[in-house]
């Protein structure tokens, strides 16, 4: 994938030159004349490394570096200071605000090259392990941290640009018993299949997660209530079509499922990631209690239930 640089520097010819010397480099560039520009442009572009002018007439680098690092959104995006003098005090402050390295005017190419080529290798590997943190190691999956933080966010935009948002969540019927009968390594098989199905289904806008144990969710972003029941109608069917064997004996597997959507939630200042989980569990409850394999939506309410229903215990 190719890999974003932001440059904040007052003079145009440092931005053309930057250009042209890192040509050779698969990159994008993007580009910021002052420090303030660039504070927007570094929240908005999330660029994977930032060359950063030490000296600018309004805020200098340094002030921009504290910025950029006090704020969650670009404090994890690495900088490279561009200085001119060869001040040691000015290269010391820039690595005590948190920049990774610094490259002095006039550039050596080579080492220009060097020094970006290395931060992005460092990028690169840390928002591999980031991501590698937020993956359920059996089904490949998003996991149940990645869950709670992506609904958050989720929930956040369904408030802010009024747009519909809905959840699936559903459990594998009789989870126990398959494991009882056929063995843990025949359960852990079932989950990786409902696992590839829920990935193969899943669009690219929505977020397939593991929820926990046999529960999985799926997070429909801009989506209505009918289409997350027609798209955990087609759910329900291909895992229902799933065929598992186990020692020469073909073994069913189903599920259940519980939708629920904002559109549901009657009054729009109780909407939260709460609401929308305990609204989808209470469905998936009732989908359980109704004979399972089937999909059930929440009802419509104001208000969450006082307490949470577990349904992945015992049903
Ligand atoms: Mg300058």
């Amino acid at each position: 994938m190719t890999q974003t640089i932001l440059i904040i520097d007052d003079s145009p010819d440092i931005h053309q030159l930057l250009k042209v010397r890192l040509k050779n480099l698969d990159l994008a560039l993007a580009h910021a004349l002052s420090g303030a520009e660039g504070i927007v442009k570094a929240a908005e572009a999330q660029p994977d490394l930032i060359l950063l002018d030490v000296h600018m007439p309004e805020a200098s680098g340094f002030d921009v570096c504290r910025d950029l690092k006090a704020h969650s959104s670009t404090q994890d995006i690495p900088v490279i200071f561009l200085t001119g003098a060869a001040d040691v005090d000015q290269k010391v402050l820039g690595f005590e605000l948190g920049a990774v390295d610094y490259i002095q005017k006039p550039f050596d190419s080579a080492e220009l090259n060097a020094r970006v080529r290395a931060a992005l290798r460092t990028k690169r590997f840390q928002d591999m392990l980031a991501q590698r943190a937020m993956i359920d190691g059996l089904t490949g999956l998003w996991n149940r941290t990645h869950f709670e933080m992506r609904l958050q966010d989720e929930v956040a935009a369904t408030q802010r640009y009024d747009r519909p948002l809905s959840l699936i969540m559903l459990d594998v019927d009789h989870f126990k018993k398959l494991n009882d009968n056929h063995g843990h390594p025949f359960g852990d098989e079932v989950l990786q299949a409902v696992g590839e199905a829920l990935a193969d289904t899943a669009r690219t806008s929505d977020w397939a997660c593991r929820y926990g144990g046999e529960e999985f969710a799926v997070i429909l972003r801009e989506t209505n209530l009918e289409g997350a029941l027609i798209l955990a109608e087609r759910l329900r069917k291909l895992i229902e079509g799933l065929t598992l064997r186990n020692k020469g004996q073909d073994v069913q597997v189903t599920a259940s499922f519980g939708v629920s959507c904002s559109e549901l939630c009657m009054n729009p200042l109780d909407f939260s990631r709460r609401w929308l989980i305990t609204s989808a569990d209470g469905a998936l409850y009732a989908a359980k209690h109704a004979g399972r394999n089937r999909v059930r939506f929440a009802e419509q309410k104001a208000t969450v239930p006082a307490t949470e229903t577990n349904v992945g215990d015992g049903i």
